[in-house]
């Protein structure tokens, strides 16, 4: 499987790997790729992933849309249903930001309600897809890394579809987290009346986490209820994912000592 996301841990440990350089340079590293890469549209894009709190890097294309980036890998009806798993989880898990797989399945992309003819011809192709069609869709996908199934089987947003879809997610109609501004899928909201402040989980950890910062809502000052974020399984899958990068690179050195 090719890894589209690399956790920073990785990302540093290929640069070592690479570049046969100290960690100090790895920033300028990134830099000056970027500069090379400006002309071709592309991007090494790093980002916090919602789901574990840790930074990713990713290679980005700038111009390409959201289409283009599915397109190559996907059928219309696939993307259409897709598109609907990532509009459920933003907008209706109420900062689970995961959706059960029966929940996923059973959706019906709608036909209503999409501008482009294109879109509204994806739908109708999602509606024809059967269940088991929709779990080998769900299973491409988590391959592919746009979604990942959480440790209690619900799927979430993998760290792909954060890094490369963010203009879709960001074109739905979500709250912003108070503390970094990025969308709101997998966090935290003020429970005071009238008050509609997010946190995401990991932003709401590092808020409250300041000395002297008490457990109260930065907009309203009302008693944050969320309780503190306990390590998650999610947090062990980058160290997991850190560990098989390792594993690879040692068996590539393996292979080549052999030839
Ligand atoms: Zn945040
Ligand atoms: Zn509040």
């Amino acid at each position: 499987m090719v890894e589209h996301v690399l956790p920073e841990s990785g990302a540093r440990q290929l640069y070592r790997d690479v570049a046969q350089a100290e960690d100090a340079a790895f920033g300028k590293f990134v830099n000056d790729i970027n500069d090379e890469l400006s002309f071709l549209s592309m991007e090494i894009r790093i980002q916090t992933y919602q789901g574990d709190g840790k930074k990713y890097y990713g290679l980005v294309n700038k111009v390409a849309d959201d289409q283009a980036k599915l397109g190559t890998k996907f059928q219309h009806g696939q993307i259409a249903h897709f598109k609907a798993m990532l509009e459920s989880i933003v907008t209706e898990s109420k900062g689970a930001g995961a959706i059960s797989t029966m929940d996923a399945i059973n959706l019906r992309p709608d036909l209503q309600g999409n501008t482009q003819a294109s879109e509204s011809s994806q739908a109708a192709a999602a509606r024809t897809l059967s269940a088991s069609e929709k779990e080998k869709n769900i299973a491409e996908l988590i391959t592919e890394g746009w979604l990942e199934r959480l440790s209690d089987g619900h799927l979430a947003l993998g760290p792909r579809t954060f890094m490369e879809l963010r203009t879709v997610i960001q074109s739905l109609d979500v709250p912003a987290c108070k503390a970094c501004t990025e969308p709101a899928v997998k966090a935290q909201a003020c429970e005071a009346p009238g008050c509609s402040t997010w946190l995401h989980d990991h932003c709401a950890k590092s808020w409250f986490n300041r000395p002297g910062e008490p457990r109260t809502c930065p907009e309203c000052g009302a008693e944050w209820a969320a309780a503190p974020q306990e390590e998650t399984a999610a947090e062990e899958r980058a160290e997991n994912l850190a560990a098989n990068g390792h594993r690879n690179k040692k068996a590539r050195r393996e292979r080549r000592s052999k030839t």
